[in-house]
């Protein structure tokens, strides 16, 4: 099977304040003849002021630098225009419309007093994991750094949220896409996010979820400064994991395994395996079994999330409460961290795996 790795992100153009990072934009000014302190006061006002013209920085930025922003020289939102689904959960799921076109999804999820702002990282997913409505889409193409960027400010904004320090906001790579496949778009989000003049997220506020690409792992592994790492298994054989995720095909179990065993952790890091539970696919006890002996080779927490049944993986439903009680049960008296995860944002279609195609038909 063929995945589109190799696939070049397209050049886009015009680049978006947001599409920058901290540096990148200082060096841009800098080249424009203003001193660095302005690319501060621009960057600050965008992620903790929250902007929405540039007009609203008239005295705070020189007079020539704004006559460029204002002309145009780096407009300040990808986003077109945002649909907003709030759910009886009191979640909250978006639908981002972009300038180049196509459409992705994100969801705000309160936790008291932590909110997690689910983004999407590619439009479509080249990986085509059969229990997901995103990988029967197919690949289209990369989201920019500016396009993961902006779904996370026009959810705060909506949301009444405010950003910059202080705030307790998690950011999570869980919508449509595979993170890892789009590494170098998603590292530049996490350094604009987790940057001083910013959001000022931390390192642990970010997290990526993956199906298991082995060779990007490791070299997120490598990285100086990463996201937290959320690894997809659902499933414990790779007879049965090659079915549910074709990337098993690529890298099976045992490799996948043995590359989170040297992916290097930080101090009281776990890495989190997310367990997407099927009524007869993946919930058996030896499932359960095999589950735990999985997360005893490295710290980690299983997020066992129920199925969120869509009409795009017929056959696949949740197993009954009894039954995932029992696999939720086998895996701690085995010694593994587990939680279950139930899905926020069921009723609008916000749910892990519900992130949809949805815009197939606006091309
Ligand atoms: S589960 Fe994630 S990696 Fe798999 S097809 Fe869906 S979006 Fe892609």
């Amino acid at each position: 099977m063929t995945f589109a790795w190799e696939q070049p992100t397209a050049a886009v153009a015009p680049r978006y304040a947001v599409d920058y990072r901290f540096e990148e934009m200082a060096a841009l000014f800098q080249s424009w003849g203003f001193k660095r302190g302005n690319a501060e006061r621009a960057f600050s006002a965008v992620y903790r002021g929250g902007i929405n013209d540039y007009r609203e920085l008239e005295g705070i930025l020189p007079r020539g630098l704004l006559d460029r922003l204002t002309a145009g020289a780096m407009p300040l939102d990808p986003v077109a225009r945002v649909e907003v689904s709030p759910s009886e959960d009191g979640s909250t799921k978006f639908v981002f419309h972009f300038h180049r076109g196509d459409a992705v999804e994100g969801v705000f999820m309160p936790f008291g007093k932590r909110t997690t702002l689910c983004i999407s990282s590619q439009v479509g997913c080249a990986m085509g994991c059969t229990f997901c409505a995103t990988g029967v889409m197919g690949f289209r193409r990369h989201l920019s750094a500016g396009e993961m960027v902006s779904q996370v400010l026009h959810m705060l904004k909506a949301s009444g949220g405010t950003t910059g320090r202080g705030d307790r906001v998690n950011v999570v790579f869980m919508g449509m896409g595979e993170p890892l496949h789009n590494l170098d778009g998603v590292l530049a989000v996490y350094d604009i996010l987790t940057h001083r003049h910013g959001l000022v997220l931390s390192e642990r506020d970010v997290a990526v979820s993956t199906s298991g690409l082995v060779s990007r792992i490791q070299k997120l592994g490598g990285m100086e400064r990463r996201p937290q790492l959320m690894v997809s298994i659902a499933a414990t054989t790779d007879e049965a994991r090659s079915a549910l995720m074709p990337v098993n095909r690529a890298w099976p179990l045992e490799d996948l395994l043995k590359c989170l065993e040297a992916f290097p952790l930080r101090k009281r890091e776990r890495i989190m395996l997310s367990y997407v539970i099927i009524a007869g696919k993946n919930d058996s006890d030896e499932d359960a079994e095999r589950l735990a002996a999985m997360a005893a080779r490295f710290p980690s927490l299983v997020n066992l999330i129920p199925m969120n049944a869509h009409d795009d993986a017929p056959g696949m439903i949740e197993p009954a409460e009894e039954r995932l009680q029992r696999f939720y049960r086998t895996l701690l008296d085995k010694g593994a961290f587990a939680t279950i995860r139930r899905s926020r944002g069921r009723d609008v279609a916000g749910a892990c795996g519900q992130l949809v195609k949805l815009q197939v038909a606006s091309q």
